[in-house]
């Protein structure tokens, strides 16, 4: 295409050269072609020149024009220019997605150079570490992180299993070095903090589980050993088996409630669809709180609603139930227990108050853990496992509600359950 282009500018030239030679003769016609030869050369030299110039400082999309052969040989050039542009700016973007996800990983990364300096990391390393900004880049990350179990991690050449450092009191960190490409090296950091709490709670509570179930246990051992071994009148012997009875039947409970613990933690979201009907639910209570009472208080109940509450029955009378047998249960007789129910534009709210022996403050945020207990003897002496309240709050978490819990040494306690207004349904009262 050149070749030809070429051959037909100097084709161009001849014709009128010979012509003005044949015409004016051969110095005439040797002068004409003379000229266009110039001309021609000039015009290549400024396209080359020009060409020269964009090399030298190759700005994007500014390739220069041309004519004639020219135009072909910068067309080729502007497409070649553009495509480059165009990979560039999909590798740059590439990149620049590769880098938000790093950021948004839950875990730190760091890059580390051969030599330990610190060449990129993402915002939870940051966090995690208390880096500064970029102000660290650079930096050797043994002189930001000081921690002698990190060091000797970072010295050693085992780097399989991760070390764990405490950052601060609230912080435990898992640190994991993960070499790559030719000497560098990833640093990966995950907050165990959670996991390490969840653990020592799971270990807490088959401790407290066992030890819960061991005591009566031992206690039935040793009747049951007593009686065998022993020659019991037969009075005795029922006596015995009476007390046996009631160990057994404190492990059933034990055992019962955390089955009820157990199916509130894997059931599904308690539903919204079911109906219960709040009156009704209340005098249940009240004739439950009446007979484990068996007419040493004097039990109240206030508040007329026809309300009724979205969700599951089963689990809202277990909740509630639960902290009407503790008002009882708490309270020395003659004592008085009101059950009450007062609905407002807020939700709705059902409080159960008692004259009892009341809790000291510093034991209030602690009552809803599994086997807390204030007084163990007097819990166990009045039939409690411990269990009662972790399902009362357990159980209105699902139906979004709280648990409120006032009291005063000697004075008595007040436990509510805080409903919000969309877990209610108001039937207009019927008169
Ligand atoms: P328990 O089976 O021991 O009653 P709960 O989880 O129901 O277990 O309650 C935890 C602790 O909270 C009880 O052991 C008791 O010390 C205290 N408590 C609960 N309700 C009352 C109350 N109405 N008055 C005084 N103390 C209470």
């Amino acid at each position: 295409m050149i070749y030809r282009n070429t051959l037909l500018a100097l084709a161009a030239l001849a014709v009128p050269a010979a012509f003005t030679g044949l015409v004016f003769g051969a110095a005439w016609g040797w002068g004409v072609l003379a000229v266009g030869l110039a001309a021609l050369l000039f015009w290549h030299t400024r396209h080359l020149s020009r060409l020269h110039r964009w090399l030298a400082n190759p700005v994007a999309g500014k390739v220069p024009e041309g004519r004639g052969i020219w135009d072909e040989v910068l067309a080729a050039l502007h497409r070649l220019e553009r495509d480059t542009a165009k990979r560039e700016e999909g590798l740059a973007d590439a990149l620049a997605r590769m880098r938000r996800a790093v950021q948004a990983l839950p875990d730190g990364v760091v890059i580390l150079d051969s030599a330990n300096r610190i060449e990129w990391y993402n915002r939870t390393a940051e966090a995690q570490l208390g880096f500064e900004g970029r102000a660290d880049i650079g930096q050797n990350i043994a002189n930001l992180l000081r921690e002698p179990e990190f060091i000797e991690y970072l010295q050693s050449s085992a780097h399989e299993t991760p070390v764990r450092i405490d950052r601060g009191q609230a912080l435990a960190l898992s640190l994991q070095l993960i070499p790559f490409g030719q000497s560098q090296k990833m640093l990966l950091s995950r907050d165990v903090t959670h996991a390490e709490r969840v653990d020592v709670m799971r270990r807490d509570f088959v401790a407290n589980v066992s030890h819960e179930l061991r005591t009566p246990l031992t206690v039935l051992v040793g009747f049951l050993e007593t009686v065998r071994e022993l020659k019991l009148d037969p009075q005795r012997v029922r006596d015995y088996l009476g007390m046996m009875q009631e160990q057994a039947a404190r492990m059933q409970r034990i055992i019962d409630d955390l089955l009820t613990l157990s199916a509130l933690d894997s059931a599904p979201p308690a539903t919204d669809d079911l109906r219960i009907a709040v009156r009704p639910l209340l005098q249940r209570l009240g004739a439950d709180a009446a007979a484990l009472s068996a007419g040493r208080h004097v039990i109240r109940l206030e508040g007329e609603t026809t309300s009724e509450i979205l969700g599951v029955e089963g689990e809202l009378t277990s909740a509630l139930g639960n902290l009407v047998s503790n008002a009882i249960r708490y309270t020395p007789p003659g004592g008085v227990v009101t059950l009450s129910w007062r609905e407002g534009p807020d939700g709705a709210r059902f409080t159960v108050e008692d004259t009892g022996i009341g809790i000291e403050a510093e034991h209030i945020p602690r009552l809803t853990e599994r086997f807390y207990r204030v007084d163990r003897s007097r819990s166990r002496e009045t039939g409690g496992t411990g269990l009662g309240l972790a399902i009362a709050k357990h159980a209105l978490a699902r139906h979004d509600a709280v648990l409120e819990i006032q009291s005063e040494p000697g004075k008595g306690s007040r436990f509510s359950a805080r409903f919000p207004a969309r877990r209610l349904a108001v039937q207009p009262l019927v008169s």
